[in-house]
């Protein structure tokens, strides 16, 4: 396979270049360049012409293309479809909020975890994502939206922890000091709980912030949801975020899907409350968005309500997940489905 130069941190372009007999400090001017989303290497007019020619013959470079671009009228939330080099598509949504512009990367196309609710999981896994892939979602969302991103959330498609040697790559990418230098505090991770995952993730003590996408706090209810939670549980699920936590001081946050019938009861929340405490783990409620495959429908307003009731009178910290760009698909895996379906996003 063709060398990533992409995916690369400064000091192993410094080696590369030493291997093809040129000046290491050649290395920064390189990741700068790329960094800035120049794609082209007769654009990085401080290296010499001779380097340019070696370079490219070393290292293609491939910027995606939008294979479709979606504004919401309500809100201005974007959504984009990428294209990859290989012709994959991955979803990349920009919302903007009072703090800044967050964006939501995919880390895979398609996902192979096999949630009952969730439409990225429907074609299961094609392929895991390049460090560089997720980062470009970044970059090119930036110059192609002129919106400055402070936040990044890992909520798109795929399960960051079922890539998870090109997601730390990724983090370590977009967190560079000379690159787009976003601070692990402003970076959530979310997981379906591959908890054989966590202590590795724990050890490596970033400040990022881990959301756990619990959805039922019972194995009877989370295994028919989450095959993930099959064979693992909810019990050696809570431990390893009660290590978690401990390890990184990083409190924890719970996402949980409000599904009609089926997660929104009292029962539920009152075990949910219990475990949320015995972590200090914050809960966020998310009104299911319908997936038009899927049986599955939004809990009643009501049933919200006396939940996120319980919720606070066990002293838990709940928060409702404001629903964005609604009028453009912009929930996981549905603008990809629609094309795969129809052979057109739009
Ligand atoms: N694989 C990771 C990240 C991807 S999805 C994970 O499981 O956490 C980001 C969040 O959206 C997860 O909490 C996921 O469970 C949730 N989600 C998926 N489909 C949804 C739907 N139809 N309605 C509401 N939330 C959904």
């Amino acid at each position: 396979m063709e060398k990533d130069i992409l995916s690369m941190l400064p000091e192993e372009i410094e080696a590369e270049l030493q291997s093809l007999g040129e000046p290491k400090y050649r290395a920064g001017q390189i990741f700068d360049w790329l960094s800035r989303g120049v794609r082209d290497y007769e654009e990085m007019t401080n290296l010499p012409k001779a380097l340019r020619d070696k370079l490219r013959a070393a290292f293609p470079l491939y910027r995606p293309t939008v294979l479709s671009k979606q504004i919401s009228q309500i809100d201005g939330t974007i959504k984009y479809l990428w294209e990859l080099s290989d012709g994959n598509a991955v979803e990349t949504v920009v919302m903007s909020y009072k703090h800044g512009n967050t964006v939501c990367v995919s880390c895979q196309v398609g996902c192979r975890q096999g949630c009952a609710f969730c439409a990225s999981t429907i074609g299961g896994l094609v392929r895991s994502l390049r460090a560089s892939e997720i980062l470009d979602e970044v970059l090119f969302s930036q110059l192609d939206s002129g919106k400055p991103i402070s936040n990044i959330v890992l909520m798109g498609i795929g399960e960051p922890l079922d890539n998870f040697d090109n997601v730390m790559r990724f983090l370590e990418l977009v967190n560079h000091s000379k690159g787009m230098n976003i601070g692990m505090r402003h970076i959530s991770l979310s997981t379906c709980g591959l908890i054989e995952r966590f202590d590795e993730l724990a050890a490596r003590d970033l400040q990022l912030t881990l959301s756990v996408s619990l959805h039922a706090p019972d194995d009877e209810t989370r295994s028919r949801l989450m095959p993930a939670n099959r064979g693992r549980g909810v019990d050696a699920l809570m431990e390893a975020c009660a290590r978690y936590y401990k390890k990184t001081g990083r409190r924890i946050s719970f996402e949980y899907a409000m599904i009609d019938g089926v997660n929104d009861t009292e029962r539920h929340a009152r075990l949910l409350a219990k475990r949320a405490k015995a972590v200090a783990a914050h809960v966020n409620l998310i009104p299911l968005n319908h997936v038009e495959e899927r049986e599955f429908r939004p809990t009643t307003a009501g049933h919200m309500k006396a939940f996120i009731k319980i919720l606070e009178d066990e002293g838990v910290n709940v928060t409702v997940r404001r629903r964005l760009g609604s009028d453009v698909d912009a929930s996981c895996g549905q603008l990809r489905r629609k094309m795969q379906k129809t052979g057109t996003a739009s």
